[in-house]
This record gives C-alpha cells, structure tokens and sequence, in this order.
C-alpha cells in the first residue's frame, strides 16, 4: 500500500539566481556593456520567489487576465538544512511573464501566484552523488508531451559549489530555505512558452516529474470584512530574555511580558535582546520593498520619479531588532541608512480596492534599510549583495496596532520620519510625500500576488541619507511608532 505523502513546499525563501548558463551568458555578452547596464554582474544577481508563488506539482498556475503566455523556466533548487549547507534537491518550474530587459524588472514579471511551480519530491544530495554530480544532470522540459527544452547542469557558469560560495559572501542561507542554480533560455533567447490550457512537465533522472498546468482561473478577490476591533495591545515587542524568546507590550517604560509562566512580569528595556516585532509563524515572510518612494529621495539620486511603484523582495533573514550591530564590510566607501514605514499585513490580501486597503493592515513599525552604495549594479538592481545582506535590516522595536495609530495620527499617512547618526539629525521627512501611499501601494501589489498575514512593506525612504562608520550609532524614527536604534560595527 503506498501513503499518501504531503507534497514538499520550502519553508524559507526561495532565491531564484539570473544569468547562470554560459549560454545565455553569452547571448546578453554584447549588451552588457551598453546601457543601462554598462558592465557585467560581478555579484551572483539573485531575485526572490515569494511564497505565494510556490504551487505544488500537480497543481494549477494562472495567468492573469490580458496576458498571453508564460515562460517556463525549469530550474534545479539546492534545499537548506538545519546546518545551513545543502542537503537536498528539487526540481522547479520559474514561470515568468516574458521580459526583454534586466535592468529593474517589475516583481509582477516574476511573482504572480502559483508562478513557482514545485516538485513533489526533494531528493537527498548523497543519493545524487553529492553537489559535484548536479553537473551531470538534464533537465528535461515537455509541454503537453512534447519535448521543448534540454537544460543541461554541465554549462552552468557558477556551479553549485561556486555558487554557494559567492552568494554566501554577503548573506547566509538558512534552513529552508532554497537556491535555484539558474534557467535557460533556448538557442534563439527566448524560453519555452506556455499559454492557458498548457500541461508543463519537468524530469530529471532520480527525480518524480514537476508538473504544472496552466490556466485562466483567476484567483479570487478577497473579500472586506470590516472587522470590529478589539482593543489590542498598542506597541508590542519580542524580546529575548533568561533564555527563551516573550511577546511585551510597552508599559510605563518598561517592558511587560504577556504570556505565561511570565504574564505580568515586568523587566528594563537595557535587560532583553531585543528581536523583530514580527510573529515568526508568518514564514516563509514576504519583504517587499520601495525603491524610489518619496519624491526628494528620487530627486537626490537623480533619478526621475517612478510611474509605477519600483519594487524589490528581499529575503527575511536579514531582519534584526532594535538594539542590534550591523556590519559594513571593510574597504567599502558608501554605506547609508534608510528610515521607512514598514507596513505588516493583517490579512491575506488579494484585488485590494485602495479604499478598503487599510483593512488589511495589522500594524506598523520602523525599519532601517541600509544600503551599500559599493555593490550596486544596473542587473535586477537593487541586486541582493545591497539590500539582503546579513545584518542589515533593522526593524522595530514595536509593532504599533493599525487601529491605534490611526485613530492618533489619522492615518500612516501623516507621520514625520527622521534619522539621527550619533544624535545629530542627518534626515528629516514626511510620509504625506511618499509618491505612492500606503494604500496604493496595497492595491498595487495585491493586483498580481497574493499578501498574507505577517508579510511587509518598507515603503521607502526620503531625503538625507549619508555613509556612516563602524561605532556610529544610527537611530531611526517615525512618529507614533517610536526609535529604531542600530550600531554600525566593522566587519572582523
Ligand atoms: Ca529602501
């Protein structure tokens, strides 16, 4: 008799890795050097699958109304174990809507939902003979049995091993999570193609076979309920404290842990570590994030303001709270801090109409995305070895209640932001510029992807960021969620 078995989904975040085949390398060699790239990735250039992505084989994915076809991109995943090396493989579809460019790609080309097709089964790396053996795998690639593609692990450019070295430069794979060696396209630059009614399958020796229809079934609009709330705690936290990890809430200066055998338990703010505002069942979490959000930031960079919202995931590993070190890597010239509204989703959120958005919304808290200036290429910019590197995502130290700040400050919408480095105010502004505000934000991306409970939103920074040194000590602020502290340490 043969048990049913649960199909696999990944746990972390899934890192999809751009340009990894010799042979695409080589169709885009003439056009790396002109603009808007001007030179070559140097860096792995890694884009993120969010979770609503994942659609386990078997499964539908849809494409959205106005849309013809998808691309397939068959793709083998190297999955995280709990020592934070490879201990498994499996196989994955990244679908994708066609794009003819790699200079800041819109997350709606790679994240609809369903767009990640997963295979039933992980595969042991020691049953495939260890990572130096991927390379004698082929992937095969059938729409509706016939054959369409050979994506052959021999001409990747990074091998796994290499792979997994220069991505860990910068952040560290955690268990769960999932690294794609990369897809290819086929001889001509394009890949293979898939419209409604198309049946995809992938296979590879040793692995079950991914497949993944492709349908016009749209997902459905989420309903409003207009919930009644309650009277949640106003500004929660999570702290570590004699050993094991509390839910807080704020109480006349200090902090008072709120479940047991500690309920009422009061201790010092100087006592505890303190940790993200952030359930940690919401995983695998989506980070989304705003380039370009307010208009004198835009102005600052010299960059024309975006008609549409300029967005990028980063991976939820490089969140840290309140209180904490962030490394700046040695011999780098620019290193800056970024204040922003963080929204947390309260509710799964999916064709959010931009009145009903704050609905949706279970809290705020302040965030610090620091940026190194250094590493920034024109290739999916901004590429992860900026934005997702470990360390340098401080978020909190409270996770403000929507309700209550919008029943004090109106809404988010009216909250002055400012930046200290070692008390001196190095940044002020307002959330009344953001370019898109928070609810348009919402109806943007729930348009294309489905946002849970527990996902984020960084909504952007304004003007005045400026490098900062190991000791200085940066303190981020928004009104009505409180002060962000962080201390900018060397790299040993
Ligand atoms: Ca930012």
């Amino acid at each position: 008799m043969t048990a049913l078995r649960t199909p696999y989904l990944p746990s972390g975040t899934v890192y999809g890795t751009l340009l990894n085949f010799q042979h695409e390398w080589a169709l885009w060699a003439d056009r790396m050097t002109q603009p808007p790239y001007q030179t070559a990735p140097r860096a792995p250039v890694l884009y993120v699958k969010t979770a609503n992505t994942f659609c386990a084989s078997g499964n539908p994915a849809p494409v959205p109304k106005g849309v013809t076809v998808l691309e397939v991109g068959a793709s083998l995943g190297l999955v995280i174990g709990d020592d934070g090396v490879p201990t498994a493989c499996v196989l994955l579809n990244d679908l994708q809507l066609p794009h003819a460019s790699y200079y800041r790609p819109p997350v709606k080309y790679k994240n609809g939902d369903g767009w990640l097709g997963i295979g039933p089964r992980t595969v042991p790396l020691e049953v495939l003979g260890g990572l130096q053996a991927l390379a004698t795998l082929k992937l095969q690639v059938t729409v509706n049995g016939e054959h369409r593609q050979t994506v052959d692990l021999s001409t990747l450019r990074r091998d796994a091993t290499q792979l997994l070295a220069d991505v860990g430069e910068f952040m560290t794979l955690q268990p769960g999570d999932v690294l794609m060696l990369g897809t290819d396209a086929l001889a001509d630059g394009t890949r293979p193609q898939v419209q409604a009614g198309d049946t995809v399958e992938i296979s590879a020796p040793g692995f079950e076979p991914l497949v993944q229809t492709i349908t016009a079934t749209q997902p459905a609009q989420t309903p409003v309920v207009r919930t009644k709330h309650h009277t949640p705690p106003q500004r929660r936290a999570r702290v570590a404290w004699a050993g094991s990890v509390h839910e807080a809430v704020e109480s006349d200066g200090q902090l008072l842990l709120t479940r047991s055998p500690y309920a009422g338990q009061r201790v010092s703010f100087d006592d505890v570590t303190w940790l993200p505002p952030l359930d940690p069942v919401a995983q695998p979490r989506t980070v989304l994030a705003l380039g370009l959000n307010y208009a004198d930031h835009a102005k600052e960079l010299a960059f024309k303001a975006p008609e549409e919202p300029l967005a990028f995931v980063k991976g939820a590993a490089s969140l840290i709270g309140h209180r904490a070190y962030t490394r700046r890597p040695t011999g780098v010239k620019f290193m800056h801090y970024e204040c922003e509204l963080a929204v947390v989703i309260g509710r799964t959120a999916r064709n959010v109409k931009n009145a009903d958005a704050y609905d949706f919304i279970a809290g705020y808290t302040v965030a610090n995305d620091y940026a190194i200036r250094d590493y920034l290429e024109n290739w999916y910019r901004p590429n992860l070895r900026v934005k997702n590197r470990d360390t340098c995502t401080p978020i909190g130290p409270w996770l403000v209640d929507a309700s209550w700040l919008h029943e004090r400050h109106g809404s988010p919408m009216n909250l002055a932001l400012q930046t200290t480095v070692n008390g001196a105010v190095t940044q002020r502004g307002h959330t009344r510029d953001m370019i898109f505000d928070v609810p348009t934000l919402i109806e943007y991306f729930s348009s294309f992807m489905t946002l849970n409970p527990g996902d984020l939103i960084l909504t952007g920074t304004p003007d005045g960021v400026v490098d900062c040194q190991p000791g200085d000590v940066i303190v981020t602020e928004i009104e009505g969620l409180g002060a962000l502290q962080n201390t900018l340490i060397a790299t040993p």
